[in-house]
């Protein structure tokens, strides 16, 4: 048997009741995976903030980073106004725990009339977000701002080959029975080396170079330029797979794929470094349903799984995802922002049913 310590890190608004969901599921899964799980419990986000004074307490990250195989992150609030002293602790813990690649699956339902299953694997160490900007005034007195747009050779190739690992990690979910829309794994580049020829020039050429590794003989590999990968991606959003990108593009692609399956709730995302990995779901605190036992915990269930996949329990992660189909098929008990009357217990409890 395996035993894997894992971090709960609810923070704000409804985080406190999707986190508390990814829970059960982990305690729920079936015996026979002889898999065990202990729990931690960590602080971060507004609240603890406002309480301690830190909003990602040096503890929480020791303890993730000395005694956690994996964590659950749930959301947490940004106040409207800047707020002295504070800055979001999922931004800090990526760069402290060195979680290199923001892992977003999108997918519909199967018997959807269109149905998707893609990934979008995000660059989450530099690019435009090293935030090396500078402000001056040009002859004539006005202002100009500019900023550095960095690309590295090894950031590159290891976000190519953690996709290339990726895609062929869905292959052999797929070939294990689960039903999917894609009959061999593709990868597509993402970049706009036609103008930038040298930042992004280097991530596709990297790119290239990485999934050309024998391992990922049978992966397809194909590139598209951001812009109309864009409109392809809202078009035919069913032919990709899994799609690569740096930083900003990936940031962009994946709030634009989110919104292809029509909830936030659905959502789920996986911060991913060398042998960590944090499940987070896409969705914010959502101040404006929290407390009333509505959310959509299903962003948070999927989370978990993709936490396991990179935790190499994909038998467990499968098992999940199948769980959460089934529910989200049957179509009787779903949660307000899918058109149901469900509660986030009855949603869960459904699930664990399936399970
Ligand atoms: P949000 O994602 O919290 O909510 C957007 C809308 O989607 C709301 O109407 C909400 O009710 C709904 N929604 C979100 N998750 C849902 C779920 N699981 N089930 C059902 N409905 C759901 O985004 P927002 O309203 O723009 O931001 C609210 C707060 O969350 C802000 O303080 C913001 O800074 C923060 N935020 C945090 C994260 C994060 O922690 N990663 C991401 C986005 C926003
Ligand atoms: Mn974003």
């Amino acid at each position: 048997a395996r035993t894997l310590r894992i971090g709960l890190i609810p923070g704000d608004g409804i985080g406190k009741e999707v986190i508390p969901a990814g829970r059960r599921i982990l305690e729920a899964l079936p015996a026979s995976l002889k898999l065990k799980f202990e729990f931690v419990d960590l602080k971060a986000g507004f609240e603890t903030f406002e309480q301690t004074g830190a909003a990602l307490p040096d503890k929480t990250v020791e303890i993730l980073k000395n005694e956690c195989d994996g964590a659950l992150f749930g959301a947490v609030s940004s106040p409207s106004k800047a707020v002295k002293g504070y800055s979001s602790p999922i931004v800090a813990l990526r760069k402290r725990l060195d979680l290199y690649a923001n892992v977003r699956p999108v997918k519909s339902v199967m018997t959807a009339k269109n149905p998707i299953d893609m990934v979008i694997v995000r660059e989450n160490t530099e690019d435009l977000y090293v935030k090396e900007e500078r402000t001056y005034e040009a002859a004539d007195g006005s202002k100009i701002a500019e900023a550095i747009k960095r690309i590295s050779e090894k950031a590159s190739f290891r976000i190519a080959t953690m996709a290339g690992e990726i895609a062929l990690r869905r292959q052999k979910i797929r070939e294990s029975g689960a039903p999917s829309i894609h009959k061999s794994p593709m990868v597509t580049i993402t970049h706009k080396s036609n103008v930038l020829s040298q930042t992004d020039g280097l991530f596709r050429a990297t790119a290239r170079e990485a999934l050309a590794a024998s391992k990922f003989s049978s992966v397809g590999v194909e590139e598209q330029i951001v812009d109309s990968m864009v409109y392809k991606l809202f078009r035919q959003p069913e032919t990709y797979d899994v799609i690569v990108a740096p930083n900003l593009y990936g940031d962009i692609l994946s709030d634009g794929a989110a919104a292809l399956v029509g909830s936030l709730g659905l959502v789920p995302s996986a911060n991913v470094g060398e042998g960590f990995a944090i499940g987070e779901p896409c969705h914010g605190s959502a101040p404006d349903i929290m407390g009333k036992n509505i959310a959509n915990p299903i962003a948070t269930l999927r989370s978990v799984a993709l936490m396991l996949e990179f935790l190499n329990e994909e038998t467990a992660a499968a098992k999940i995802y199948a769980a959460v189909d089934g529910n989200l098929e049957a179509g009787k008990l779903l949660s307000p922002d899918l058109g149901g009357t469900a509660t986030t217990t009855e949603v869960v409890e459904d699930i664990l049913r399936r399970l």
